[in-house]
């Protein structure tokens, strides 16, 4: 949710421990920009990795073996470049290199299932995202779902029932005319 507000040139600086999600969450922004999320890993052994995106690409960086900040500028990174954003693991070790807007996110486990996700960002980027995480009507009978909802976009087990079951009957149909293209096998 997060990445589909990002046009490119922003820095994401990643805060947390050892096994509080950091990788997992740019697994998630890599997903949003359309990227192969797959290739996403804990790059340790590698400062930095580009995933190529639909509209930006995603550079991963890991500043844990960093010795001192410069090294990141020698890495190759280019913080603010238009045709991508960059997420920083341990970003804490890069700090003097971070831009004034940096986005943070920190991750903290409250549960071993659960995280808490805090996020600092300019206001405008604050509202647009509160914006896109608010309930939504439910597709069915129009009670609001949180963004979260297991049942997306439904609002329950029933409502999602009764969506399937309107397929099922065929009340559901696509109206444009059959043309040779739908009839072709592949
Ligand atoms: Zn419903």
């Amino acid at each position: 949710m997060l990445a589909k507000l990002l046009v490119g040139g922003e820095t994401i600086a990643l805060r947390g421990d050892l096994g509080a999600g950091k990788t997992c969450f740019v697994r998630g922004l890599a997903s949003g920009l359309s990227c192969d999320e797959r290739q996403v890993s804990s790059p340790t052994f590698i400062v930095l990795q580009r995933y190529r995106g639909a509209r930006i690409d995603l550079v991963h960086v890991d500043a844990y073996r960093l010795s001192n900040p410069e090294q990141l500028r020698d890495s190759g990174l280019e913080l603010g470049a238009h045709d991508s954003v960059a997420a920083i693991e341990w970003s804490e070790r890069v700090e003097s290199e971070l831009p004034a807007d940096t986005i943070t996110v920190s991750l903290a486990a409250t549960s071993p299932t659960e995280r808490a996700v805090t996020i600092h960002a300019s206001d405008n980027f604050i509202e647009r995202l509160g914006m896109s995480l608010r309930p939504r009507p439910c597709a069915i009978c129009k009670a609001p779902v949180e963004f979260l909802g297991q049942t997306k976009p439904f609002c329950s087990k029933r409502c999602r029932d009764v969506d399937l079951g309107r397929w099922i009957d065929g009340r559901y149909q696509i109206s444009r005319p059959i043309e040779q293209t739908d009839l072709d096998e592949d």
